[in-house]
């Protein structure tokens, strides 16, 4: 099959032909339609992830159809059209038994802990806990978006943020992720403030809901902006981005017993954040991370496909080919283009 493929951390990745995956026993091949382009994808890239072994295939946010079936699977079967979260969980440990698949201790990830889905095909273990049947309306490339940054932005602002209608969310960073917690909070009834450098992000945020934006290029105290937008500060504020600043600010901008979601990686010269953490006990607040989503946790958030009130395929930004990918993996972190980018062509 072809796919795309680094022997070393921060060098050249390049499409190449290697061996067509087997699938595990409990697990499945999907031919893969589609899959996500996504910043943990370029943290990988640069060794920043201690579970990738060299040589590496990245790509964690995918959809495709069951190709080949390991011989313990029961529920899914070839031509299946099928999702799953990028944390896929055991379905044994004791966080997986408790309902807590997304800190599964044995997490399968596609992309890190093994071969991912820049590629024709990938093994996914774990099949039964953790695929997602596709609705038959359900475009691939809308489905591939779904798997890393929007799941985790549905967990951190229905479940972890537990979001309440009226209420004021800051969102900090206006990529993906950032993108898709402003449509998920609008639609649980939330006031939405975006939070970006750039107006063509924050143009977007309004049309997926946001009633106030802040440039934070124009703004240097968005601190106090938000504040003044909420009447003394958010409930919920969420750093989309992972960035020492950003993530500061979500929690400065929350009122008192506010609750702050760190959903942005925060990884390499960034994984120790100063945190205001007098603020935090004379507050309250609370702070939290967001990490993927148990698969029977999707039924909630397709049924909000369904009836209408999220649009996923709204997000969605460029389309590229498997022979373009590489290229775009390495420019990641230089420009974040608009939206979720997809490569659907292999
Ligand atoms: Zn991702
Ligand atoms: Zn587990």
């Amino acid at each position: 099959m072809k796919a795309v493929l680094y022997e070393a951390f921060g060098e050249a990745p390049s499409v190449r032909t290697v061996p067509d995956p087997a699938p595990p026993p409990e697990g499945v091949v999907v031919k893969v339609e589609a899959t996500g382009l996504c910043r943990s994808d370029w943290h990988g890239w640069m060794g920043h992830d201690p579970d990738i072994r060299l040589p590496h295939v990245p790509g964690h946010e995918l959809a495709g159809t069951v190709a080949a079936v390991g011989a313990g699977v029961t529920r899914w079967k070839e031509g299946d059209r099928v999702t799953v979260p990028f944390v896929a969980g055991c379905g044994r440990c004791f966080e997986c038994t408790s309902g807590n698949h997304q800190v599964c201790e044995h997490q399968y990830q596609p992309g890190f802990t093994a071969w991912g889905s820049y590629a024709e095909y990938v093994a996914l273990d774990f099949a039964d806990t953790n695929l997602v049947a596709l609705p038959p309306d359900m475009e691939f490339a809308t489905a591939a978006s779904l798997g890393c940054r929007f799941v985790t932005s549905f967990r951190a602002v229905v479940d972890q943020a537990r979001t309440g209608p009226g209420e004021w969310v800051a969102i900090h960073g206006c990529g993906g992720v950032g993108l898709s917690a402003i449509m998920i909070a609008s639609a649980m009834g939330a006031n939405v403030v975006a939070v970006d450098l750039t107006d063509d992000k924050l143009d977007l945020a309004t049309k997926l809901g946001a009633v106030a934006t802040v440039n934070a290029t124009r703004t240097p105290r968005v601190v106090a902006a938000v504040k003044e937008i909420t009447d003394g500060g958010a409930h919920v504020s969420i750093d989309a981005l992972g960035h020492p600043t950003t993530c500061y600010n979500s929690i400065s901008n929350l009122r008192r017993r506010g609750r702050h979601v760190q959903v942005g990686l925060m990884l390499g010269e960034h994984s120790k954040p100063q945190i205001p953490m007098a603020k935090v006990i004379a507050h309250e607040l609370e702070i939290r991370g967001s990490h993927g989503m148990q698969a029977f946790r999707y039924q909630a958030m397709m049924e909000m496909i369904r009836a209408g009130k999220l649009r996923p395929e709204r997000l969605l930004g460029r389309r590229i080919s498997l022979d373009e990918a590489p290229a775009a993996l390495m420019a990641m972190d230089d420009f974040e283009a608009v939206g979720i980018g997809v490569i659907d062509r292999f």
